[in-house]
């Protein structure tokens, strides 16, 4: 059997898109699992849109979601090159070779002309004007300079059927089909002649991209078949939706992976939630590894109805991976999150990573989470009623002298210690344990939600602090 080769073709625009993503994570399980290869291919053919380290960013993104390809720009190959722009030449030889099997043709119409074939709803579609130009004309036309582009020959009639392994028998009229440009005036090649040509060339097995192109495969194949080549197999994948209605869409730059990254998203978190925008394993676990990913994935398992991204269930999904992480891991990733906030330079900041790793579900949290703590000060005296452990401003006015003296008084501030203390000295006092903790977490924090509770936080705080934050807050009710 042959070797299973599947390829992805994005285009480098500047960021990675988790739609392209998806299909890159596809392409490669379906490798994979085949035990077959994975191909890099950039397509690059519209200048126009040439963007300053894309093509970088490409190679980063797919290797940070521990998507290695077997083949590409960076990394070589004996397909190469694997940028389209090199491929100029290889490009013009076959459009000359399909053009003499009478599937394209020069087009040598102006811009003026092609307007006039709009009709009165706006639309155009190009009539083989030039179709019918003799060879001697075409000739003659060239070699005096005049710029001229190559159409693809549709036929006029008729109409043509493939076979998707997601999607069926997928039938298309010719007539609704127009003679596109393969071979631009400036000699570059268009997405519809460039792909047949590096996917047939670089022996690509299985083409594996979005529903947009689902309709214009069988313009495709024409090509193929014109040049008697064995059609690859074609594996369309679903729309992702960002809701009922819109398209998650690239160029509101809806859902980077970047982006998600700079949030606080574990990069295998993002590309095990991508994996599930579309496919679902036969035994429907949703947390997995990407060999376990690769072991699992199969065509059946792929819907055919669009998927809708969820950023909570991403978000969900995080937080298990961030709770699966070793405490050292852990403290790595969450560090420049810790740094950025304020407790940066006030708390010691392992402490901070083991208060926040049961408590957050992106490491972009934790800012928002440690800074009230961070930021102590004045705050709302009310905040000492609570119902539920029956505290109010009276009895927070006579347990705090007793919580300084108890601060003052104990050396080991750990949490274990400071919580079993607290219980003693609770009972000894004739409260309930509820009741001190809850005045000790509003005054050393000024918060009724705090991460972890008082003697958490308090071991965070250290004990010269948890002193100084008891005086303030005692002199805050005075
Ligand atoms: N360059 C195309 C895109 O980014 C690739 C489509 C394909 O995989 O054939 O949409």
């Amino acid at each position: 059997m042959t070797k299973v080769r599947t390829r992805f073709a994005p285009s480098p625009t500047g960021f990675m898109h988790l739609g392209g993503l998806r299909t890159a994570l596809y392409a490669y399980l379906y490798a994979k699992n085949h035990g077959g290869d994975f191909i890099l291919r950039i397509e690059d053919t519209d200048q126009a849109r040439f963007v300053e380290g894309a093509v970088e960013l490409i190679y980063s993104s797919l290797k940070d979601s521990g998507l290695y390809y077997d083949e590409g720009p960076d990394i070589g190959g004996n397909y190469g090159p694997y940028i389209q722009s090199e491929r100029k030449e290889i490009y013009k030889k076959y459009a000359e070779e399909l053009i003499k099997r009478g599937g394209a043709y020069y087009c040598f119409c102006s811009k003026e002309r092609l307007e006039s074939l709009t009709d009165e709803n706006g639309n155009r579609k190009y009539d083989k004007h030039c179709l019918s130009l003799s060879k001697e004309e075409v000739d003659r036309r060239i070699a005096s300079g005049e710029p001229y582009v190559i159409r693809q020959n549709i036929p006029a009639e008729g109409k043509s059927t493939y076979h998707d392994l997601i999607y069926g028998d997928i039938t298309v009229d010719f007539s609704e089909l127009e003679d596109n440009i393969l071979i631009k005036s400036d000699g570059m090649p268009t997405y519809n002649f460039a792909n047949v040509i590096d996917d047939h060339l670089m022996g690509i097995t299985h083409v594996i991209r979005g529903t947009e192109y689902l309709s214009s495969t069988p313009k495709y194949n024409l090509m193929y078949d014109a040049f008697g080549w064995e059609r690859p197999e074609y594996i369309h994948l679903p729309t992702i939706m960002k809701d009922a209605t819109r398209k998650l869409s690239k160029r509101y730059g809806d859902a980077n992976f970047d982006d998600f990254v700079k949030k606080g998203y574990l990069k295998e978190a993002i590309i095990n939630y991508v994996a599930l925008l579309g496919w679902a394993p036969k035994d429907n676990s949703e947390k997995m590894t990407l060999a376990e990913m690769v072991e699992k994935f199969s065509l059946d398992g792929i819907s055919r109805s669009p998927s809708i991204f969820d950023e909570v269930k991403l978000k969900w999904l995080n937080g298990e991976y961030i709770r699966a992480l070793s405490p050292e891991d852990f403290y790595a990733l969450a560090l420049p999150y810790i740094e950025k906030s304020a407790a940066n330079g006030k708390f010691d900041l392992k402490k901070v990573a083991a208060l926040m790793q049961p408590r957050v579900e992106t490491l972009g949290e934790i800012p928002e989470k440690i800074d009230p703590i961070a930021n102590f000060g004045d705050y709302d005296k009310e905040l000492f009623f609570n119902k539920k452990n029956k505290t109010d401003f009276a009895l927070a006015k006579t347990l705090l002298p007793e919580l300084i003296g108890f601060a003052e008084n104990t050396d080991d501030f750990s949490n274990d210690n400071l919580y079993a203390k607290l219980s003693e000295k609770a009972a000894e006092l004739g409260v309930k344990s509820g009741a001190l903790l809850w005045i000790m977490r509003i005054a050393i924090t000024g918060q009724s939600v705090t991460p972890g509770g008082a003697t958490e936080i308090a071991a965070l705080l250290g004990k010269e602090e948890t002193v100084k934050r008891l005086k303030h807050s005692l002199a805050l009710l005075a």
